[in-house]
C-alpha cells in the first residue's frame, strides 16, 4: 500500500507530463494502482516510471488499449476454456469408462495463476491506471446512459480488480471444502427411525441426506398412503437438526434405532437405551468457520470490506436493500393466502410448516409419462436425431430458417454423464455444448425435457458471445438471467412435441412458482439476516450463533409465513444446507425465480426469437440496467404476483366457462 505522499508525488509528475486536463483520471488511476501495488512489484521509482509510461490520454488511444486487451484476453480466456473443456470431458460427457487419471486432469486448474500472471506482468496495473472502477450505484444510475465502450472498460478492469493473496484464498477454499464435506455426509438412515409405537415407517435401506433428501421425501409423501405421518416425523428430524438436539451417533449410522419424537436412541442388539450427549453445535461451528474464512478476505478488499458487500455489489450486482424489498414483496403478497387456502382444501387438513414444500399443483393426471416417452422416442430417438432436427425445432419456436441453421451449427450435442448442463463457448466462433442424459434404451421424456432447458442456455450463450460488440461484455448479468431463458425453452417442450393444448397446466405451474418463490424468499431473508448478525457479533460462539439463527428464523416465520399457513412458531427455514456451506448464495435462487418470471411474462405475447436475440445483445451490463433495457422496467416481483392472481381466477372458473 502506498502512502499519500507517494500518491501526490506521482500525480504531480504525471500532471506535469500529460497536462492538467487529465488530472482527475490521473488521480483515480494512481489510487487504484497504489491500493494494489506491493513491495515485490517494484520500488518507488519503478512505480513512478510505470505510471508515466503506461498512462494513456486520448480517447482513440484508450480505445486501442481496450481493443488490444480484448483481443488478447479473448485468446487467453478462450483457449483456457478449451483446455478446461477437454480435460474435463470424461467427467462431463458419457464417453465410455473413465480412467483414474481423468480425475487428476480434472484437478488441473488452468485458471489458477491467471490473476498472478496479470499482476506480475503488470498488465493488471495498466488497466487499473487507465480505466476507473465504478460503484454499483453509479452503474445503476449513470450506467443507464453509458456508452457500450464505457461498460466494456468497466468490466475489463473489474475482472482483475481483486488482489487477494493466494494463501488467503486457499484458506477460504479449504474452509468451504471442509464444510461441504460435513454437509454432503449428513445422512439419516430412515429405516432405523422408530415412531412412538416403535414401528419402522420407511423401507429398508432408505438413506436421506439433509436437507435435500429429507425435503424431497416430504414432497413425495403427499401422494403416498400414510404420507402425513412420515412428513411429521421428517419435520421433527429437521427441528432436531436445527436445534442440534439430534444425537450425533445417529448421523450416518443405521445401527441404532432413533425415536425422533422423544429423541431416545436404542441399540437394537440388546434393546438398551443409549445416553445421548449434549448437542455439539457442529452445524453452527461449520457456519462460523465459513464466516471466519470470508472475514479474512475483508482486509484485502477495501472497496468491498464484507462478504455482504461482495455478494450484493460484486457477484449479483443488485443492492442489498433492493433485494430485501423484492423478497418482502413476494412474502407479503396477499395472493399467498388464497394459494394456501387452495392447498388446505386439497389436503383436507390445516396446514403445517412443512407444507411450504407442497408441490402437487396439477389437475388430474396430466399426460402419462409413458405417453410422453413414446412421443419423444418417435421424434428424437437419440442425440444424433436431436442435433439433426434442432434447426426445425428452433423454427417451431419462431426462429427464422437462417438463424435456426446458424444456431444449429454453433451448438454441439453431447451425452451427459450427470443430469445435463450447458457449456458456452469461451470465445467467438467456439461452439456451445448442450449436454443431456440419454438412457440405454434411447432418449426419454426426462432427457428431452433437460435438453430443452439446456437448449435455452446454449442459444443464449451463442448469441451473447458471438453477437456482442465487446468481448468483455459477453454473457448475461448473472446466472438468474440465463436460467430464465432455459426455463422458457423448457416450458415449451410439449409445444415442440405437438401437445400444445394442455389447458390449465400453465396456471398450476404459476401457482407452484409463487409457492416455491415464497419458500426460498424466506430462506434468503434468513440468510441475509444471519450474515448481518455474524458481522455484528464476530466473536459469538457456535451456541450463541445457533440461538440467534433459531430466533431469526422464528421471527421471519411469524411475520410472513404464519399469516399465510395459519401456524405459528417454526424455525424450519433454517434447515437449508445452503445456509451453512454456500456463503449467502440463497438470495440468488429467489431472484432467479423473480427474474425468470418477469422475462417470461414480457415474452408472453411477443416473439421469443426476436426478443431473446435483442436481450442477449445487451450483454453483461448491470442487472437493473439490463432489465430496463430488456423488458422496460426495473426488477419487480409484481408480474409473478399478478400472474398468480390470474391463475387462481382461471382455476376457480367452472369448466367450460369463459
Ligand atoms: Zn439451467
Amino acid at each position: 500500500m502506498g502512502s499519500s505522499g507517494q500518491h501526490r508525488e506521482i500525480v504531480k509528475a504525471m500532471v506535469a507530463s500529460f497536462g492538467k486536463a487529465h488530472q482527475a483520471r490521473i488521480e483515480t488511476g494512481v489510487s487504484q494502482v497504489l491500493e494494489r501495488w506491493r513491495r515485490e512489484d517494484g520500488s518507488s521509482p519503478v512505480l513512478r516510471e510505470f505510471c508515466l509510461t503506461h498512462f494513456v490520454c486520448e480517447p482513440p488511444q484508450l480505445q486501442n488499449l481496450l481493443e488490444r486487451f480484448e483481443k488478447n484476453l479473448s485468446v487467453v480466456m478462450g483457449n483456457y476454456h478449451r483446455i478446461y473443456r477437454t480435460l474435463n470431458w470424461p467427467l462431463h460427457v458419457d464417453a465410455g469408462p473413465m480412467s483414474p487419471v481423468d480425475h487428476l486432469f480434472a484437478n488441473f486448474d488452468v485458471y489458477a495463476h491467471l490473476e498472478d500472471d496479470l499482476y506480475q506482468t503488470r498488465l493488471a496495473f495498466v488497466l487499473l491506471l487507465n480505466f476507473p472502477l465504478a460503484e454499483l450505484e453509479e452503474k445503476e444510475g449513470a450506467g443507464a446512459t453509458w456508452e457500450r465502450l464505457k461498460w466494456a472498460q468497466t468490466r475489463l478492469v473489474e475482472r482483475i480488480a481483486d488482489r487477494v493473496p493466494a494463501a488467503v484464498k486457499q484458506q477460504r477454499t479449504a474452509a468451504y471444502t471442509a464444510v461441504e464435506d460435513y454437509i454432503y455426509h449428513y445422512n439419516i438412515h430412515m429405516d432405523a427411525l422408530r415412531d412412538s409405537q416403535g414401528n419402522s415407517c420407511f423401507p429398508e435401506g432408505k438413506v436421506l441426506i439433509s436437507h435435500w433428501g429429507l425435503r424431497d421425501e416430504i414432497k413425495a409423501a403427499y401422494v403416498e398412503d400414510g404420507g402425513l405421518g412420515r412428513q411429521e416425523m421428517i419435520y421433527k428430524i429437521m427441528e432436531r437438526i436445527i436445534s442440534q438436539e439430534i444425537p450425533g451417533d445417529v448421523i450416518g449410522n443405521g445401527h441404532l434405532h432413533w425415536y425422533p419424537e422423544s429423541n431416545r436412541v436404542v441399540d437394537p442388539r440388546n434393546g438398551e437405551e443409549i445416553v445421548v450427549g449434549a448437542g455439539r453445535n457442529r452445524r453452527y461451528e461449520a457456519l462460523r468457520s465459513v464466516f471466519l474464512a470470508e472475514k479474512k478476505l475483508d482486509d484485502y478488499m477495501p472497496a468491498l470490506p464484507t462478504l455482504i458487500d461482495r455478494r450484493f455489489r460484486q457477484d449479483r450486482e443488485i443492492l442489498e436493500n433492493d433485494v430485501e424489498e423484492l423478497l418482502k414483496t413476494v412474502l407479503s403478497a396477499p395472493v399467498l393466502k388464497d394459494v394456501a387456502e387452495l392447498i388446505r382444501t386439497r389436503l383436507g387438513r390445516p396446514l403445517q410448516p412443512f407444507d411450504i414444500w407442497y408441490s402437487e399443483f396439477r389437475d388430474g393426471e396430466g399426460i402419462a409419462e409413458s405417453e410422453l416417452d413414446r412421443r419423444v422416442q418417435a421424434a428424437y430417438p437419440n442425440l444424433a436425431a436431436f442435433k439433426e432436427k434442432m434447426g426445425d425445432l428452433l423454427i417451431t419456436l419462431g426462429f427464422t430458417p437462417e438463424k435456426a441453421a446458424y444456431l444449429q451449427s454453433m451448438i454441439e450435442v453431447d451425452p451427459a454423464r450427470g443430469a445435463g448442463h450447458a457449456m458456452g463457448g469461451g470465445m467467438p466462433q467456439d461452439a456451445a455444448h448442450l449436454r443431456t442424459r440419454v438412457p440405454a434404451g434411447g432418449m426419454d421424456y426426462k432427457g428431452f425435457n433437460t435438453a430443452m432447458h439446456e437448449l435455452g442456455h446454449t442459444v443464449e450463450q451463442v448469441f451473447s458471445m458471438n453477437e456482442i460488440d465487446y468481448f468483455s461484455l459477453n454473457g448475461v448479468p448473472n446466472t438468474a438471467f440465463t436460467e430464465a431463458f432455459a426455463f422458457i425453452f423448457q416450458d415449451r417442450d410439449l409445444e415442440v412435441l405437438g401437445l400444445k393444448e394442455q389447458g390449465g397446466s400453465e396456471d398450476w405451474r404459476t401457482l407452484h412458482g409463487i409457492w416455491q418463490t415464497m419458500e426460498i424468499a424466506g430462506v434468503a431473508l434468513l440468510d441475509m439476516k444471519i450474515w448481518r448478525w455474524m458481522y455484528r457479533h464476530p466473536d459469538a460462539d457456535a451456541r450463541v450463533l445457533k440461538e440467534a439463527v433459531v430466533k431469526m428464523a422464528n421471527t421471519i416465520w411469524n411475520t410472513y409465513f404464519a399469516p399465510v399457513l395459519g401456524v405459528r412458531d417454526s424455525a424450519v427455514l433454517a434447515i437449508y444446507s445452503h445456509l451453512i456451506f454456500c456463503g449467502m448464495y440463497t438470495p440468488d435462487y429467489a431472484l432467479g425465480h423473480i427474474i425468470a418470471f418477469q422475462i417470461e411474462s414480457f415474452l408472453q405475447n411477443r416473439s421469443l426469437a426476436v426478443e431473446m436475440e435483442r436481450m442477449c445483445r445487451l450483454g453483461r451490463i448491470a442487472p437493473q440496467v439490463w432489465m430496463k433495457a430488456a423488458v422496460g422496467e426495473a426488477l419487480s416481483a409484481q408480474p409473478l404476483i399478478d400472474a398468480a392472481s390470474h391463475a387462481l381466477e382461471n382455476l376457480r372458473m367452472p369448466a367450460g366457462g369463459e
